[in-house]
């Protein structure tokens, strides 16, 4: 069975095809300025070289259409014909309270996807785009929405609700819906499997530390609770958002600064985070360079990201008692070597003891913590994509 998975942004579209007799994936790319002057697919089969196809889009439609060709192709596609694609599987950022699972588009659930808008104005019309050129250019095809949101569907009413008044939840569904759910769910499994235990015997708190950046705590293979909110940007200190803050610098700044609605989203959402701080980049590489050079606010940057993982950390430690396990995962948890080390550091107290010489390890899987380290410390590639076919499958296959 090959499965499609789709990631629509607004002028982007990610896709793998995946081989599920083996999880090998057969083909993968990225459409980049779709609706923008200069818009080009970058594909690659596997075991041959990437091709660069320069073409005007004007829409998410015709975006697919060109990827539909390049998996044809003769020279460079993996597939003979689309009827050797069996179902597709489209990454969802917002199914709102209604999605715990993943599920089979049908009308219903496009009506509850676009009902999401509301929540997710930047994310989920790019992948309805996505999925409505899906529906048009493969009819026959099952398709499959895999929300962002779904795996924190189980976090209990007193980690969801806000301390606001409770008709603001009632009225508008403000409450803590999470994200990277995906991903979550993914390193989650992959730990159990690793450490050769059930899932529902073990604590897991795994950290999502990519440009956005999560924490979750999986208890029993269910997230219980987790970093992000009602929107991506509470929680960690992240590469250009602000995360947790107190709410009264918002007015504050308003009146002070004279800002409008939309500057203080930018500001929050764009211009905050390491970024913010560091006044320098909101890439890790370039604040590692920079404060190993001397950066004084570079340093404060992943000083303070780092604090604020650490401070998840304990919370989730306490909200689950006994952590079998702590994962990182995404850009920085896979790749960066001294973030991790500057986050166990001193968590000894709660037996967290990352062993320096196993942490010398970059985008594989691999334990890393000490063997007198109660709580497995383990860095595991996240992949999203395996996730979203996984459950393509299982739900086609029902
Ligand atoms: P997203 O998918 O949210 O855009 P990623 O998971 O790709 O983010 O992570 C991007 C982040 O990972 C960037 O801040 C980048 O600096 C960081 N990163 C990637 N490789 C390294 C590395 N070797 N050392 C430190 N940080 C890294």
């Amino acid at each position: 069975m090959n499965i499609l998975v789709i990631n629509c942004g607004s002028s982007s579209l990610k896709y793998q095809l995946i081989n599920m007799k083996n999880e090998e994936v057969r083909a993968k790319g990225l459409v980049e300025r779709i609706g923008i002057e200069g818009s080009r697919v970058k594909h690659t089969t596997t075991g041959k070289e990437e091709v660069i196809i320069e073409e005007p889009m004007k829409d998410h439609r015709k975006a697919l259409e060109l990827v539909l060709n390049a998996l044809v192709d003769s020279n460079y596609g993996a597939i003979k014909s689309m009827d050797d694609i069996n179902a597709v599987g489209h990454r969802v950022v917002h199914g709102g309270e209604r999605f715990a699972n993943s599920v089979i588009i049908d009308d219903e659930v496009m009506k509850v996807i676009e009902e999401c808008v509301e929540l997710a104005p930047l994310h989920n019309p790019p992948n309805i785009m996505g999925i409505e050129a899906c529906k048009e250019l493969m009819p026959n095809t099952p398709m499959v929405a895999v929300f962002d949101t779904a795996f924190h569907q189980t976090i209990p009413a007193e980690n969801y609700i806000y301390p606001l008044p409770y008709e603001y939840y009632e009225k508008y569904g403000i409450r803590k819906y999470g994200f990277h759910g995906t991903s979550h769910k993914y390193v989650s499994l992959k730990a159990a499997e690793m450490m050769n235990k059930p899932i529902d015997e073990l604590n897991i708190i795994t950290c999502h530390l990519g440009n956005g950046a999560s924490v979750c705590a999986v208890n029993g293979g269910k997230s219980i609770d987790t970093s992000m909110g009602f929107t991506p940007l509470e929680g960690l200190a992240m590469g250009t958002r602000t995360g947790d803050i107190d709410p009264a610098i918002i007015p504050f700044l308003m009146e002070k600064e004279d800002l409008s609605f939309d500057e203080v989203n930018k500001m929050l959402n764009k211009k905050s985070g390491v970024l913010g701080i560091s006044g320098l980049s909101s890439d890790f590489r370039d604040l590692e360079d920079a404060a190993n050079e001397g950066n004084e606010r570079a340093e404060l940057a992943l000083n303070i990201f780092c604090n604020r993982v650490k401070e998840y950390i304990g919370a989730y430690s306490a909200l689950m008692c006994n952590v079998d396990a702590l994962v990182f995962t995404a850009g920085i948890g896979e790749n960066s070597i001294s973030i991790r080390e500057r986050i166990c550091d001193g968590l000894d107290c709660i037996d967290i003891r990352l062993d320096k010489k196993l942490n010398d390890v970059r985008g594989k899987e691999a334990i890393i913590s000490k063997d007198s380290s109660s709580v497995k410390v383990i860095v595991i590639p996240t992949n999203e994509e395996l996730m979203i076919a996984k459950d393509t499958k299982e739900l086609v296959e029902k």
